[in-house]
């Protein structure tokens, strides 16, 4: 049981076992050499940085895999000594510092490797992965001329290691596969122009590593699944295992009145009762990220669908309640509760956007619970 405490009735619950079997169950499914690289960034998209990755190498996966060298850092403080890839970019300058830390770069423009041999002067070798753009238009080398400069740049100095090289694709999670295969033949061509392969290569996202083998090389980076969601809606039919989302978001009444027909709730006075009724009050807003698009919305309450009422407060949400409830009575806005489910899904199509971007919306503000074996294992208050 962790240290930390929290004193407000909103929580997440993270269930680690579910992220180990997303993780568990594609390691059982890649051929043995191929590495598995558990993607954290963001703190781990919402579930808990040190708890996801910890949790990702225990079943299986060999490194983790982060957007920002400050994320990277965050990992080594606490206490995370497996390897660490920074998947976008980070200045030149800061080269030294990663090699002290032991974390591994992703580099891609030899002006990048020219600044950064000057401040590795006095330091450690410092680990890279050049990255490719084969098609995704966001960072890497496009040319053979490109990657060759940046190899021999890499190669020319020994405070370099040269570990790796990845792309991404852009469409491995649509039903449609011929841009996705102009990206693999284009990451195949660009690979023979190395004077030596570095030895991982990796391209795979969820998407590619659950529908296409071809493109393993000998790594994957497996994000959003790891939390047990589709990449896409239209994938969905072709998951070789059923996923197990590990995100639940739950909170408590802590008002609950009846009002009469005619009264009004919430800013704007938009919500007016039509007959008397009873509304409950739940510590959980927009700075939370349960953002005021969600008004409407339905949230689980005693084992039943209950409808937001008015306009979401920055601290507070309002919802109809079906008849008088106790004070404290348990409210699920994601996650299971009896037999109904609001999955992370049904929140994103409410919001008309991606899965990804929920689970990462959830503030700081919401501590979140680990729960392993049925029991809380940790608990992690964001504000202290
Ligand atoms: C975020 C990210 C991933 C993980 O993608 P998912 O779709 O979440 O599996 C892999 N590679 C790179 C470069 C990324 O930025």
């Amino acid at each position: 049981m962790g240290a930390q405490q929290f004193y407000r009735d909103t929580w997440a619950e993270i269930n680690l076992d579910n992220i180990y079997y997303n993780v568990e169950s594609l390691k059982k499914i890649l051929p043995e050499k191929v590495v598995l690289f558990a993607v954290v960034k963001a703190n781990a998209y919402g579930h808990g940085d040190i708890q996801a990755a910890r949790t990702a190498i225990s079943a299986g996966a060999s490194y983790a895999a982060v957007a920002l060298l400050d994320e990277a850092i965050a990992l080594r403080k606490k206490g995370f000594t497996e390897p660490v890839l920074v998947l976008g970019t980070s200045r030149p300058e800061n080269a030294a510092l990663a090699a002290e830390y032991d974390i591994t770069l992703t580099v891609f423009q030899k002006e990048w490797i020219d600044k950064a041999k000057e401040c590795l002067k006095e330091s450690k070798p410092v680990k890279l992965h050049m990255k490719v753009d084969s098609g995704m238009g966001r960072i890497g080398v496009k040319t053979k001329e490109e990657l060759k400069d940046v190899e021999s740049a890499i190669r020319e100095n020994s405070c370099f290691y040269l570990e790796g090289v990845f792309t991404h694709f852009a469409t491995a999670d649509e039903s449609d596969k011929t841009y996705f295969n102009q990206q693999l033949a284009s990451f195949n061509e660009l690979l023979e122009s190395f004077e030596q392969r570095p030895e991982l290569v990796h391209a795979s996202n969820s998407a590619a590593s659950f529908r296409y083998p071809e493109s393993y090389f000998n790594g994957v980076r497996l994000g959003i699944s790891m939390y047990g969601l589709s990449p896409s809606r239209e994938i969905e039919t072709e998951l070789p295992y059923p996923l197990k989302e590990a995100f639940s978001l739950r909170t408590r009444l802590v008002h609950v009145k009846e009002i009469k027909s005619g009264e009004k709730v919430g800013y704007g006075a938009t919500y007016e009762a039509k007959a008397p009724e009873w509304i409950g009050t739940l510590p959980i807003g927009y700075a939370d990220g349960w953002i005021r698009k969600l008004r409407g919305k339905e949230v689980l309450v005693d084992g039943k669908r209950v409808q937001i009422a008015g306009r979401i407060c920055m601290d507070q949400t309002m919802i109809k309640l079906p008849n008088h409830l106790p004070l404290g009575t348990e409210v699920t806005l994601i996650g299971r509760q009896g037999n109904e489910f609001i999955s992370v899904n049904e929140i994103a199509d409410e919001l008309e956007t991606i899965n990804y971007e929920i689970t990462c919306m959830m503030s700081n503000r919401i501590p979140r619970v680990y729960i392993q074996g049925g029991q809380i294992v940790e608990v992690v208050n964001g504000l202290f």
